[in-house]
């Protein structure tokens, strides 16, 4: 596994934060000195969770802890069932399907098959961090190992409704056995667990990863020509951008660009990036360009995710994917030829990620239209790149901008209000890149590494002080 300099991190800190990552470092250091930290989710590429796990497990290494990661095995059965169950936590119907004793036989037997395999990796006092409604089965198995179980639950919703009710009723039996649950914000935490063993850690994003490493706006071009995105040809000598490892590298893969041509290099452009999810409301982003935006300014729209292949644990991609191509070929000729559904390839994680950020620093304007979010890392990426952004005002999206200050929320149904915030960015650049800037500052303060490693070495200090409980036994 991969090693970061966690010294670097202290490069884009202010010195009360270095001070404290540094004190981080050396608690970390003691309290981890002979155990494993096992990080255990269900996808190594693709999606929030593991855009994290990579920079926060390096990082770890690199401060001497012995951080791991292991990616669970699943069939398609296993993964609609575990979809529909992210779905019905962030309050959505998804799929509609059940989730019964059907369902839980199909999920407890991948998980004992994964349980088998951990149990022979992991040694008493260990501990494991199990990611998502995937993982949660396993929480049993391993602390009966004698391994400290910390649960992270990535996704939520602020009011719960019968579905996410539905979703906990399922996986309570799973995850009681844990030490510790950790949300991203406090209203995601499930009625039925105790308080006290709830912990808040939001998320974060790498400042040097290749998805947020500054580019010039030379580079930008390059890549974005280079991936067939922007029009004029690709010159690779410039498409480049550092690995993880500081190994150079260069974008040269082709995006698949939806059946649009490329973009002029001075249009402005109107970026979301996210998976091919209903949650994120492709459809609602092309509508309100449609409505909204399209008539009033020479904005070009442009819808970027995952080769829809590519992401093993999102059964539901492709259909949304198709569905949003459908309905870009209904729209008359004239805003078509403005609108690019834009599938990057996945074959090289880095690469995709330095697509990523040169769309992102392109944008004129970054939107993330969810209907749910359990935090939103594209929109902490967008900020970060100074970029005004409009977003839904849902979960974790709420704690990263401050509305009309760091970036603009918008009601996740109102269309109208969605445009108008759009085209006023579009119209006042000076007041965009105030707030872009704002946006920046803030995000420097609350959501890069070095606070959410500071909080993952108080929760392992927290856990190892304790006896291993046994949960209480569940009443029906
Ligand atoms: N992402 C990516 N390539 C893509 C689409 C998305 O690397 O083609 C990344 C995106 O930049 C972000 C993550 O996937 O880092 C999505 O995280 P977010 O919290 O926004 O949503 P999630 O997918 O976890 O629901």
């Amino acid at each position: 596994m991969t090693s970061l300099p966690w010294e670097r991190l202290s490069d884009v800190l202010s010195a009360p934060q270095t001070v404290e990552l540094r004190g981080t470092v050396e608690r970390a250091r003691s309290v981890l000195a002979g155990r494993v930290v096992w990080n255990v989710s269900s996808t190594a590429r693709g999606g929030g969770v593991a855009e994290m796990l990579q920079s926060l497990i390096a990082y770890s290494r690199g401060a001497g802890t012995d951080a791991r990661w292991v990616v669970i095995e699943g069939n398609p059965e296993f993964f609609t069932i575990t979809k529909r169950l992210h779905n019905r936590l962030h309050g959505a119907e998804g799929d509609g399907g059940p989730l019964g004793d059907e369902e839980r036989m199909v999920y407890e037997a991948v998980t004992a098959g994964n349980a088998r395999a951990l149990e022979d990796l992991v040694q008493p006092g260990d501990i494991a961090i199990l990611h998502d409604p995937q993982t949660a089965g396993l929480a049993g198995p391993l602390a009966d190992r004698g391994v400290r179980v910390i649960w992270r639950c990535h996704v939520g919703v602020d009011v719960a409704n019968e579905r996410a009710h539905e979703a906990w009723r399922f996986l309570l039996p799973y995850v009681r056995h844990a030490a510790r649950f950790v949300f991203s914000r406090v209203s995601f935490a499930w009625d039925d667990l105790d308080r006290d063993q709830v912990v808040v850690i939001p998320p974060s994003i790498d400042a040097f990863s290749p998805k947020n490493q500054d580019l010039d706006a030379s580079t930008v071009g390059a890549i974005l020509r280079c991936a067939g995105i922007e029009a004029g040809g690709c010159d690779s000598s410039g498409s480049v951008f550092l690995r993880q490892d500081g190994t150079p590298g260069r974008v040269d893969r082709l995006a698949d660009m939806g059946g649009s041509a490329p973009i002029d290099e001075s249009v402005p452009v109107v970026v979301q990036v996210s998976r091919w999810d209903r949650l994120k409301d492709p459809a609602g982003v092309l509508d309100g360009f449609v409505r909204g935006i399209a008539l009033r300014t020479n904005a070009h729209l442009l819808i970027a995710g995952p080769a829809v292949a590519a992401v093993t644990d999102d059964p539901e991609g492709l259909d949304v994917f198709e569905d949003i191509l459908a309905r870009r070929a209904e729209l008359p000729e004239d805003v078509r030829a403005r609108v690019h559904l834009v599938s990057l390839p996945m074959d090289d994680p880095a690469e995709n990620a330095a697509m990523v950020n040169a769309l992102q620093r392109r944008a004129t304007v970054v939107v993330q239209k969810s209907l749910a979010e359990g935090f939103g890392l594209t929109v902490a990426e967008a900020m970060w790149k100074g970029r005004p952004v409009v977003a839904s005002r849902v979960g974790g999206i709420q704690d990263q901008i401050r509305d009309g200050d760091t970036g603009v929320l918008v009601d996740p149904l109102d269309i109208e209000g969605f445009a108008d915030a759009v085209v006023s960015l579009l119209e006042h650049p000076a007041e965009a890149a105030e707030m872009g800037a704002a946006a920046r500052n803030e995000i420097r303060d609350l959501f890069l590494g070095a606070r959410h490693l500071k909080q993952y070495v108080d929760l392992c200090e927290e856990v190892l002080a304790e006896a291993p409980a046994q949960p209480e036994p569940l009443t029906a």
